[in-house]
């Protein structure tokens, strides 16, 4: 990773601490790995991802629904999926440090032919900070081409583990020890359902929001009117144990997933599939990530899982690499089919007109919004010049997030605690905060101080009421990302927010 993206990625995240967007979870007691809080900014933020999430694929269509499924469910689901068999990763140990790496994701550092300075120096520090990346990043194509460069340097060869050309000793990326052949770890927590622990109450959280889907897709049917093709959409927490929780919240233990279960015919399904692998690729660009750093990747026939006809990921370049956001599938009749076939329920859809009955086909946009969210936070952040309380201009940092997003649209300022104006200021806050924008009112410390903390917690907008407000009833507001302060009627800054935020 180069020294500014890492530096980038601790700015986030110190940032993202200090004004309480995420906090480590129970960071009291030295925390624990691959559990995260979102502190007071970021649980807004948060919600107002998922809430526009909801708001355009559920609010705004009237062919999805919505639903909210239990997190813990009949065990049997998890057999029907193939989860309780099937959900597991090949995963390699160090038989020295004892460190443990997913064979299909973790790579294998080797020493190259004729390389042997490879212990001396910075080079073991070097070889590890690749590897880590390599591992961040992903893709093999680009592996190999960040190898080649950092070879010349670095004396160190990198390959994929499932790569791994004869003749080379596979090594632990962290000390170089042996590792043990692959072996399969499941990724589902395991609790027990009442009182007795035996392997007759054994239940599983969630791994995935979408089995819930499935499970209640014929209640939904049942209960409304919908007809083929229609969706159901659900926004909930997943659990999985994932061996290498890594890279902030981008891989977690507990996270969020919003996901969409599209039914449609076999004979529309590929273009309803080619619907939402362009719709969901659209959403993060309309919300703020540039196109640039944004990736629609296909996959390759030979990267499909079994059940799948096709398959795109959304990707975001994060400081850390390039990355998933969000999976777009056309997972066909599989998941109904087996549901149907583990609870003997008949699942067909009969169509009213054409007298056909089948199972229907699903496209299943599938995010994660926490990775979502550190997309957003990572795209936002923004390092600019800005005049300070005495004019001179000073680097400023100001999160740049999508109004939509920010989790405080409007500040209101008393230029100073005195004259009356804390109480001018006090009621354009209310006004603002009861019309339903989120808003905050703060009258310590200097103005720019005020500007400044604002700008990190990425408020669109700060409302200033000063001596001229007390003549002519007008106010400043200062727009974070131009950093224009035009003067407004007081009684005109709600109308004026609201047509701004769009
Ligand atoms: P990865 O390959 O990165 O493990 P995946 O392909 O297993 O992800 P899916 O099973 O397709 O992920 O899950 C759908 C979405 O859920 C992902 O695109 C991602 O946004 C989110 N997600 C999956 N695992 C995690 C995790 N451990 N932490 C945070 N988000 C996750």
């Amino acid at each position: 990773m180069s020294e500014s993206k890492n530096d980038l990625m601790d700015k986030l995240v110190s940032l993202c601490k200090r004004r309480g967007f995420i906090f480590q979870s129970s960071e009291i007691y030295g925390g624990i790995n691959g559990f995260w809080d979102y502190g007071p900014l970021g649980v807004e933020l948060k919600r107002n991802i998922k809430a526009a999430w909801w708001e355009d694929v559920v609010r705004r269509r009237d062919d999805i629904v919505g639903l909210d499924a239990s997190i813990i469910m009949n065990p049997r689901v998890w057999e029907a999926s193939g989860h309780v068999g099937g959900f597991s990763d090949p995963m390699v140990d160090c038989t020295e440090c004892k460190a443990r790496f997913r064979a299909d994701r973790a790579f294998t550092v080797l020493a190259a032919a004729g390389e042997t300075e490879i212990v001396s120096g910075g080079a073991e520090a070097e070889t590890e900070a690749v590897a880590r990346e390599v591992v961040a990043a992903g893709a093999s194509s680009k592996i190999r081409r960040r190898i080649e460069q950092k070879a010349d340097e670095i004396t160190w060869t990198i390959f994929r583990s499932d790569q791994t050309p004869e003749g080379k000793t596979a090594m632990c990326p962290t000390c170089r020890g042996s590792l043990t052949p692959p072996r399969l770890f499941n990724l589902m927590f395991e609790t027990h359902v009442g009182a007795m622990q035996d392997s007759t109450s054994v239940a599983y959280l969630r791994p995935e929001t979408a089995q819930g889907i499935f499970a209640d897709y014929k209640n939904v049917l049942d209960s409304s009117r919908l007809k083929v093709p229609f969706g159901i959409a659900q926004i909930g927490k997943a659990f999985r144990n994932e061996i290498n929780p890594r890279n902030y919240t981008f891989r977690s233990r507990e996270f969020e997933q919003m996901e969409i279960e599209f039914f449609c015919h076999p004979s529309e399904a590929d273009t309803w599939y080619e619907h939402w692998r362009d719709a969901r690729f659209q959403w993060y660009i309309d919300h703020g990530l540039t196109s640039s750093k944004l990736r629609l990747r296909d996959h390759e026939k030979d990267e499909l899982a079994h059940y799948a006809a096709a398959c795109a990921d959304v990707e975001y370049e994060f400081p850390f690499g390039l990355s998933e956001l969000e999976g777009i599938a056309n997972r066909t009749d599989y998941d109904l089919s087996r549901h149907q076939e583990y609870s003997g329920k008949d699942l067909t859809y009969f169509d009213d007109e054409t007298k056909e009955r089948f199972i229907p086909y699903v496209i299943e946009p599938s995010g994660g919004v926490d990775r979502a969210t550190l997309a957003f936070l990572c795209e936002a952040y923004t390092e600019d010049e800005a005049p300070d309380d005495k004019g001179q201009m000073k680097t400023r940092v100001v999160m740049k997030l999508h109004p939509r997003f920010a989790p405080i649209k409007v500040a209101v300022f008393p230029l100073v605690k005195k004259e009356g104006m804390p109480e001018v200021a006090r009621g354009i806050y209310e006004q603002v905060r009861d019309a339903g924008l989120a808003a905050f009112y703060d009258e310590k410390g200097a103005v720019g101080r005020r500007y400044r903390r604002q700008d990190e917690a990425g408020t669109p907008f700060c409302v200033t009421v000063d001596g001229q407000t007390l003549e002519d009833q007008t106010v400043t507001i200062r727009d974070r990302d131009t950093l224009d302060q035009t003067r407004i009627k007081a009684d005109e800054v709600l109308t004026f927010v609201r047509e701004k935020l769009g």
